[in-house]
């Protein structure tokens, strides 16, 4: 048995997990006033269900930053107070056990391909921006330091609007595929026109929420179904891109906004069957994420669970290669 941990910008949550299956799940709010407290909120949650569930053979954190994975510290981290943490060693100093942290989009992956069942599997992560991971063989690719499958930093349009990400490019998936990009569109369409439905559904901050367009859009406004029609042709360039480069098996779409998948899946697969090589997209099944809520924890329990079993892989070919040098 391993833990699984899943650190999001509002709650922590844990639980006991063999396979895809989660138990003795608990969580607690997520404490950011400063990196020492949200640990110790961590390790709260932690050893309640080490306490219900038992020791756990090892620890699989996911977190929404950039994580170095050989050293498990955390590069850069918006949401959260974590950057420059060195999360895999403070974390394994504190339960004894050992730790091995991943990117949240990461850990998503890697459950969707296993609830599924499939070694080739792409996976995006659309909310508040948009995440991505991606399993090869059975698993995750992360590039040389930890750092790659940033799926959502993938150029659409070389004159687009700024990333919304803390990302210096332009016309990035992100900058299309995301609620901060609905709610940019948004905002700025009902500034120009303050006639129109999506003006009356400016909030009190002065913005129009990608929530409120999705809400609109499902009324029948003109405006919203644009901005909803163009959400998902961008959506579908990029399918059609990580369709080219990875030849996955599936696709899945997650995130919060997959829940408005009504509004964008249909013409999104139509843009990216338009655009992918044929010989790969006849091969690729585009569907949304099958992953519950607690698909975040799974992946993070899948990660310390996989990590584990291939540390022992090289202990045991250490110990052959010591015999046959014998
Ligand atoms: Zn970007």
């Amino acid at each position: 048995m391993v833990l699984g941990v899943d650190v999001g910008g509002t709650k922590v949550a844990v639980a006991a997990v063999e396979g895809v299956t989660a138990t003795h799940a608990a969580e607690h709010p997520t404490v950011t006033a400063s990196a020492d407290a949200l640990l110790d909120g961590v390790e709260h949650v932690v050893r309640s269900v080490v306490a219900a569930a038992g020791e756990p053979q090892a620890i699989g954190v996911g977190v929404p930053s950039q994580i170095d994975f050989a050293t498990g510290t955390v590069e850069t981290s918006v949401n959260i107070p974590l950057t420059g943490v060195p999360l895999r060693e403070e974390l394994g100093r504190r339960f004894g056990v050992p730790v091995f942290v991943d990117n949240d989009a990461n850990c998503a992956a890697l459950a969707e391909a296993h609830i599924v069942g499939e070694d080739d599997l792409v996976m995006l992560t659309l909310g508040t921006g948009v995440g991505g991971g991606i399993v090869n063989g059975g698993l995750t690719f992360r590039g040389a330091h930890g750092l790659g499958a940033e799926l959502g930093h993938m150029t659409i349009n070389p004159d687009g609007p700024p990333c919304p990400g803390n990302c210096p490019n332009r016309g990035c998936l992100e900058a299309y595929c995301s609620g901060q990009a609905l709610e940019r569109d948004a905002t700025e369409l009902a500034t120009d026109k303050p006639d129109s439905p999506l003006a009356s559904r400016l909030g009190p901050d002065g913005k129009v929420s990608g929530r409120e367009v999705v809400a609109a859009a499902d009324e029948g406004d003109p405006d919203a179904l644009l901005l909803m029609e163009n959400f998902a042709r961008m959506l579908g360039i990029g399918i059609a891109n990580y369709v080219n480069v990875f030849e996955p098996a599936r696709l899945a779409i997650g995130g919060g906004l997959s829940r408005a998948s009504h509004l964008f899946l249909d013409r999104a697969i139509r843009e990216a069957e338009a655009r992918a090589l044929p010989a790969l997209w006849k091969r690729v099944s585009v569907q949304l994420a099958e992953g519950g809520a607690d698909a975040g924890v799974i992946g993070a329990g899948l990660l310390a669970a996989l990590e584990i079993e291939r540390d022992r892989d090289t202990e045991a070919a250490k110990a052959t290669t010591t015999k046959g040098i014998e």
